[in-house]
């Protein structure tokens, strides 16, 4: 088997792997982007669903992209407890917005627009190994979509490979070396068709529990409530289901339409301990994991592929090492500002088995702190529509 060669090696082709391929392009840097999954899966997986302001600014500079056309801008969020709702009014505080436009659309758009490009971007090709980070010539083995074995030379390998990463331990030492929380509670999340139940997302805390009131596109609504972290996702009817959502959106009655699909979404805080060493980096969920209450894990590995992309620049384009050297700390200063305002949104809106009564007063009382202040909701817009993004090391 013959080496293939070329300047950065992606392993992942989701939001990060294939932002970054595309910027450093721009920059005429050659890439490589594998990814174990087919394009099919890639495309059809639902996850995230809301951008901030920052990511879409960039997103609406690649070639097709449909976020202004498929996408909805959203201008606030509704936070409902103790039977009142308090509209969190994004631009009213912070002068910017959010957009409704799900993660699989956007890696539609990307991967049609990196195809377009000429860009080596390989499906079904799975990443097994990698090595030499500390050498000038890193590499990574794996077995492509035939099944056949490949070996690939890199001037720099990126661990864009989601919080299972293969990257990671050839830059931390091992998978789970880093900061890690789980939290005693998960989301149960449908899908359902529907047309949406409310024009902005509920974030309601109810004295049932916690649920939020999301949405897909005109006719699939995506909702959660709280359960238990070994709920069994197909335990309950469809029946039950809905009468467990509409219990915890008291003042709002929810359009209901055939569930075509439950899961259940672990919590967990994670920052790995180690973003780069020598000629290797992470970015995105390989990373860091965030619980997501505050809408922050895509909109993240954007930040961090916005200033690998700089660094990277500096590194291969004129053999200037301290962009390399400056991106770990760069990159944590917005991760650990994330990792706090998603545990912040999660703790002020879930009640975990062990709370008390206290807990739950208390709580209320934060909500209230929060609502009745400018100064409360003006920090919550800033992060939930986040902060702007840091382009130089
Ligand atoms: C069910 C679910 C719901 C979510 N909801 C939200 C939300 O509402 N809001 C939000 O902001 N975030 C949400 N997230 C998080 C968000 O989707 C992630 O933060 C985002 O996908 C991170 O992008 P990424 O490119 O870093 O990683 P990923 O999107 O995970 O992409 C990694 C890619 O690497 C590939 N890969 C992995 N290992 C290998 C290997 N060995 N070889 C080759 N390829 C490999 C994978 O196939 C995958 O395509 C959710 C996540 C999940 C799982």
């Amino acid at each position: 088997m013959t080496a293939e060669r070329t300047r950065v090696a992606i392993v992942g082709a989701g939001p990060a792997g294939l932002l970054l391929s595309h910027l450093l392009a721009e920059a005429g840097i050659d890439s490589i982007v594998l990814d174990s999954r087919s394009r099919e899966d890639i495309e059809q997986t639902i996850r995230a669903g809301i951008l901030e302001q920052g990511t879409v600014e960039i997103l609406e500079k690649i070639e097709g992209s449909r976020v202004h056309t498929m996408g909805h801008r959203h201008d606030g969020v509704e936070l409902r407890f103790a039977g009142e709702g308090h509209r969190i009014d994004f631009p009213g505080l912070t002068g910017r917005s959010v957009w409704l436009y799900p993660q699989h659309e956007v890696l539609i758009d990307l991967i049609a627009a990196r195809l377009a490009a000429g860009q080596d971007l390989r499906f079904g090709a799975h990443v097994d190994t990698v090595e030499g980070v500390e050498t000038d010539t890193p590499r990574i083995t794996g077995t492509d979509a035939e099944g056949r074995p490949f070996e690939i030379v890199a001037d720099f390998v990126v661990g864009a490979d989601g919080s299972r990463s293969v990257v990671r331990p050839s830059v931390a030492g091992s998978m789970t070396a880093g900061y890690f929380r789980e939290y005693p509670f998960a989301w149960f999340g449908i899908l359902c068709e529907a047309p949406p139940s409310s024009d902005e997302l509920i974030y309601s805390n109810s004295p049932n529990g916690f649920a939020l009131i999301s949405q897909r596109s005109d006719t699939v609504q995506r909702m959660y409530f709280q359960c238990d972290p070994e709920a069994d996702p197909n335990a309950m009817s469809d029946a039950e289901i809905w009468e467990t959502l509409q219990s915890r959106v008291p003042g709002t009655s929810l359009n209901e339409g055939p569930i075509f699909q439950r899961d259940v979404l672990r919590f967990r805080s994670f920052v790995v301990s180690e973003l780069r060493k020598g000629r290797a980096a992470l970015v995105g969920d390989a990373a860091h994991t965030v619980p997501p209450t505050g809408a922050k894990g895509m909109n993240l590995a954007v930040a961090d592929v916005i200033l690998l992309n700089e660094a990277l620049r500096r590194l291969l384009l004129e053999n200037d090492e301290s962009g390399i050297d400056a991106y770990a700390e760069a990159a944590r200063h917005r991760i650990w500002k994330a990792q706090h305002f998603s545990w912040w949104m999660t703790s002020m809106l879930h009640l975990s088995p062990e709370s008390t009564e206290f807990d739950r007063y208390r709580q209320l009382g934060e909500l209230h702190a929060v609502v009745e202040s400018e100064a409360g909701r003006r920090y919550l817009a800033e992060c939930y529509t986040g902060w702007p993004f840091r382009t130089t090391l």
